[in-house]
């Protein structure tokens, strides 16, 4: 079982590429990503992403958490 989290650089996970093998990645539903993951990231999370060449999945995890809120902050603030 592989399993990584994405580094965004980008604030959507949409328009992120895969840091695999650069392929685009996208969007997928919960119950299409079965038991490619551990069920406690399944439970802690609500959106995730697929590469479509390595079938990589990736998920928002602390790292985008982070970011959006301080995006809200810096949006709070003006
Ligand atoms: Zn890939």
């Amino acid at each position: 079982m592989k399993t990584t989290h994405l580094e965004f650089n980008e604030i959507s996970g949409n328009v992120a590429r895969c840091t695999k093998c650069n392929f685009v990645t996208s969007q997928i539903r919960k119950p299409d990503i079965g038991d490619k993951i551990p069920k406690r990231i399944l439970e802690y999370n609500d959106k995730f992403w697929k590469c479509h060449k390595c079938d990589q999945i990736y998920w928002e995890g602390t790292h985008m958490r982070n970011l959006q809120e301080f995006i809200q902050k810096i949006k709070s603030c003006s």
